[in-house]
Parts: C-alpha cells; structure tokens; sequence
C-alpha cells in the first residue's frame, strides 16, 4: 500500500523545497499525536522540527481539533468584505491585547508570505497616502520572509531566488549583526535610511529562520530599531517563525525596548492546523487610511481571509498558549537546550552551537555552508533512520520542538545529534 501510494505521489505531485528526481520517497503519514507522526508502513517519528515550525503544541491536539469542528458545524466561510464573524473579532482582540498599545488593527491574509506581502504594501502605501512617496526598503542579509516575488524581494539573494533576480525590486541589504561587526551594520542602516527615502526596515527579530537559525541580541535588535525610528522609518518585524512562544517570550520583541509599527505572525498562530496569516498595524499607520476617500484605501485581500475555521484553531491555540503548563515546557525546552549547547560547545566537529528560547541550532564544521552541500543529504535519513524528524539548512542543524515534547524525548533528540557527529 505504502510503496503504491508513493509511487501515485511521484507521478502525480510536486514537493515543495524538492528536487523532481534524486531525492527519498517521502512517508507516507497517517496519523499524528503529540509531538509524533505515525507512517503508514508502521513508524512512529519524533517530530523535532514542529513540521515546519507550525506545530506548537503537538499533532491533533484534541482542543484545538473539537475547536474547529465545533466551528465548521456553524460556519465554515464567509466573505470578509461587508461582512465580519465572531471568531475573527476574538482572535484580533486576544492578538492586540497581546501587543503593544501602539497597535490598534489586524489585517488577515493566508500565511507567513501574504502577511509579509500586507506589511510591505502598507508602509509603502502608507507613505504614498501621506503625499510623500518612499520607495526603498531595507533589509537584513540572510533574510528570509516567503517565497511570493514581494517576500522574496526583501530575502536574501542566492541559489532559491537566482532564476527572478532582475525581477525582484532592488532592496538595501545590511550586514547580518553580530557582536564582532554590529557597528558596521548599526552605521549601514543609518547611512541608508538617512536618506529620507526609505519606507521600512523589515527584520526577523532575535532569529533568522530559513537563514541558519542565525541569532541576535535583544541589544542589537534595539539599537536596529532604536536607529530605524530616529531617521522615520517604518519597522517590520517579521514574527512568522519566532512568534507565539519560540524565543522565550510569547512575540520576540516583547524582549525589546523600542517596538516594530508592523507585526507579521502565522506559523504557530493555528498550533499548526490551518494556514492563517495576521498583520498588525500601528495606529499611526492606520491614521493614514481612516478616510473614506478610494484612493487612500487598501485595495488587497484573499478568498480565505480570516477563515472562521482558521480563527477557531488560533482561539485554542493561545488558550493552551497562555497557559501556565505551556510556558513551564518551554522553560524546560530552552534548560535543556542550554545544557546539551554548553555539552557539545567545545566539539571540534561543531563550529557554532546557540540557543534563542526554544530553538537549539549547531553548524556542522565542513568547510562549505552553502544550502546545497553535501550534509544535507546526510541529515536527514540518519535522523530518519532513528525515527526522528531533523531538517538541516545547509550544514546547520536544528531543533525547534512542539511544546509538548518531554524532557526524555529532547534526551533522545541530542543523543541522536551526538550519534551524527560521531559518525
Ligand atoms: C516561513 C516564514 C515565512 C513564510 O511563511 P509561509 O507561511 O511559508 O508563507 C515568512 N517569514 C518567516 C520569518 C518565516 O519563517
């Protein structure tokens, strides 16, 4: 059954991420529960990636699911033009309650792309609406914010964007901020949005995802911000993947002083059931719209916007979120994290190891750290081998767990990594 099921896949589907030949047959999944995923051909998967960082509080969470079919019993869709629904309203008040006061609105789309896309068109619309048109906007190198042209655009340039580069719109890029040179990249965006031409400043606060799991400081992230304000300029943080309990606090910036003026959240805002995209915006940023006036409105949506089923799972999600339980794991998730790190810190075969709240990240020492080297295809099938899910980004590895996973299940995660590097 297995083996024809795979089989229909490879003629009929295209993977995300994935080359058309060449790669393992992907498992075929039936079942999840907790922070495991069950194959068809009798596995049982210790998930240490959360599936792609959407799964926070493990598979099928039962809250979660009754939540959703509770919903669909009553209203499935609706249209979000001239028309609204209660599960929508109680995610943006749970969401701005959650926020600093300066943000006063939501805007839904569909995910971690399209609630990037949202931010980006409104600081420039915002600026436009003013009568002051600013076009430029800068970003971090090493970036990742999706993968539609716009979200592509404000990522770093390399192998996944080589094919639309003279298409994606020019972007600043400053260097990625390290303690070593972060007065370089403090200087860099100062130079830059002295100009008085840049719109926004868009950054993944504290960790960069897609980017090698690469960490910054609640200091650096600051001053960044603290720089971007003094010269006007809007700041976007890109919460996709550090929102929703991942760095330590419930959104990374509730570490920093100064606060972005646009958030962009999805990944754990369903605890991984459903694709759900929310921007929130700075009242300022809202000013500049509230008038009846069309060519001053925000022509942008999507079919599904604010999907009531959608906005069920995010109402359950942060109940079990903001509950006392979740944080104690995540505590234990980022104390063990740091006892592994300071094990494994002086191994000559790990040039790196760091840990930002929930996420543990090592880079293998191999000389090349392209996305395309040769460990890549190593990882993931050892790991695979012992039952656990581990996707590498080029040589780093990473876990980055559903809250659930217990204190013996990260054990069997480390020892694991331990096993690769002897290998
Ligand atoms: C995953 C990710 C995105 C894109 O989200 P999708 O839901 O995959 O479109 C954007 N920004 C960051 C920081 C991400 O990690």
């Amino acid at each position: 059954m297995s083996k024809l099921l795979q089989e229909i896949d490879k003629s009929l589907i295209w993977h995300p991420f994935t080359p058309l030949e060449g790669g393992i047959a992907p498992l075929v999944v039936t079942k999840g529960e907790g922070a495991y995923l069950y194959t068809e051909d009798g596995r049982k998967i210790l998930d240490a990636v959360s599936s792609w960082w959407v799964n926070i509080h493990g598979h099928a969470q039962p809250d979660i699911a009754l939540a959703i079919a509770d919903q669909a019993m009553k209203l499935e869709q609706v249209i979000f033009a001239g028309f609204t629904h209660e599960p929508a309203i109680r995610v943006a008040e749970s969401l701005l309650a959650l926020l600093p006061d300066k943000f006063s609105k939501v805007f839904y789309s569909d995910d971690g792309s399209t609630s990037v896309e949202v931010a980006i068109k409104l600081a420039l619309q915002y600026w436009h609406n003013l009568g002051t048109p600013k076009k430029r906007l800068i970003a971090i190198e090493g970036a990742y914010h999706g993968d539609t042209f716009g979200a592509m655009a404000v990522g770093d340039r390399g192998g996944f964007t080589a094919p639309f580069g003279s298409l994606l719109f020019d972007v600043d890029f400053i260097p990625f901020p390290t303690e070593q040179n972060k007065d370089q990249a403090f200087e860099r965006l100062n130079e830059l949005t002295a100009t008085g031409e840049v719109a926004a400043f868009i950054f993944e606060p504290l960790v960069q995802g897609a980017g090698g799991m690469n960490m910054y400081s609640v200091g650096i992230l600051d001053e960044l911000m603290s720089i971007a304000r003094r010269n006007k300029v809007i700041c976007i943080a890109d919460e996709v993947m550090t929102g929703f309990g991942r760095t330590g606090t419930i959104f990374a910036t509730d570490q920093t002083t100064h606060k972005p003026d646009l958030m962009c959240m999805s990944k754990g805002i369903t605890g991984g059931f459903l694709p759900l995209g929310v921007t929130a915006v700075a009242d300022f940023i809202v000013e500049a719209f509230a008038t009846a006036d069309l060519s001053k409105t925000f022509f942008h949506g999507h079919s599904f916007t604010a999907n009531p089923l959608a906005c069920a799972a995010a109402i359950a999600s942060m109940k079990l979120l903001l509950d006392e339980s979740c944080l104690r794991q995540r505590q234990m998730i980022e104390r063990s994290h740091r006892a592994f790190a300071g094990k494994i810190g002086g191994d000559a075969r790990v040039k790196d190891v760091r840990v930002t709240g929930t996420i543990l990240a090592l880079d293998i020492n191999t000389g090349d750290t392209s996305y395309f080297n040769d460990i890549r295809t190593k990882v993931m099938p050892f790991f695979l081998e012992r039952n656990i899910l581990i996707r590498p980004l080029g040589n780093v590895i990473y876990v980055l767990p559903p809250y659930v996973i217990t204190e013996e299940e990260l054990q069997r995660v480390y020892e694991a990594i331990e096993d690769f590097l002897g290998a």
